[in-house]
């Protein structure tokens, strides 16, 4: 599933250039010049690294994973004799006018993806995705690993610049090169830092305060009471233990396979 939106595209392009740029600056002009011979540089650029291919993998997926789309129907549905409010299970679930069929409660239409999607949170230029029930907990990695990332950069950075000028036996062309590079990535990993710390913020918020089934039940009268907050996060990451919710190997709960189109006619 590829979403030809050009924001999207240039975000994606955007995100692996400034990886790649942090890398090069953390290896090639802090770990290089100031803890080569320690093994404190080995083991930063390891962790580093580390971090950046969880990153990536967990990035991968948000992006290429199906969000959560109704499947479009074979044939046009008659919607006319048909009333939604006439009670059963499928009572919740409302008519898409744009795609034309049902879609079941807490799904929402993306225009940029052209489809509705199931949960759906919001659609998110950095992934180029929808941001639904199947890959949230995904886009939840990526905004961790980008937290982690920018914070180990600002510490290697600031070691950098208070260590750089110790035995000034360097060039003074090369300490220009390296503070040049640590101010332009402490700017990067500054923005990058409290940008996903605030969505991720908003994000947790958002799942343990069950925001749109609360919507659900105000609409639907009868009153459902609110879950743990522990079951609402298993909702999203699943059921294994949550320390492997930070891996982005383990796929969601299949909890959610429903049939897609089950309503009544
Ligand atoms: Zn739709
Ligand atoms: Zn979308």
């Amino acid at each position: 599933m590829f979403i030809n939106d050009p924001c999207g595209i240039f975000c994606i392009l955007f995100t692996y250039f400034s990886i790649i740029y942090a890398d090069y600056v953390v290896v090639r002009w802090i770990i290089l010049h100031t803890m080569a011979e320690s093994i404190w540089g080995a083991f930063n650029a390891v962790l580093f690294n580390i971090v950046i291919l969880l990153l990536s993998i967990s990035h991968f997926k948000a992006v290429v994973c199906d969000p959560g789309s109704i499947q479009l129907p074979q044939s046009r549905i008659d919607f006319s004799d048909i009333n939604l409010d006439s009670g059963g299970d499928n009572a919740d679930w409302t008519i898409c006018t744009r795609c034309e069929t049902y879609r079941p409660p807490r799904a929402h239409h993306c225009r940029i993806c052209e489809k509705c999607i199931r949960r759906m949170d919001h659609h998110c230029p950095w992934i180029n995705n929808c941001v639904g029930e199947r890959n949230q907990k995904y886009f939840i990695q990526f905004l961790i690993y980008v937290g982690i990332l920018a914070g180990h950069s600002i510490i290697l950075i600031i070691f950098a610049l208070v260590n750089s000028c110790v035995d000034c036996g360097l060039d003074v062309v090369v300490q220009q090169r390296i503070v040049t590079h640590c101010v332009i990535l402490l700017l990067e990993s500054t923005l990058f830092g409290i940008f996903s710390s605030a969505i991720l913020f908003v994000q947790i918020q958002s799942i343990i305060s069950d925001e749109t089934s609360v919507e659900q039940v105000k609409k639907q009268g009868p009153y459902r009471p609110h879950k743990p907050k522990m079951a609402l996060l298993t909702e999203v990451c699943g059921r294994q233990h949550p320390i492997m919710w930070l891996l982005p190997c383990s796929s969601t709960p299949k909890k959610f396979d429903t049939p897609l189109i089950n309503y009544h006619i």
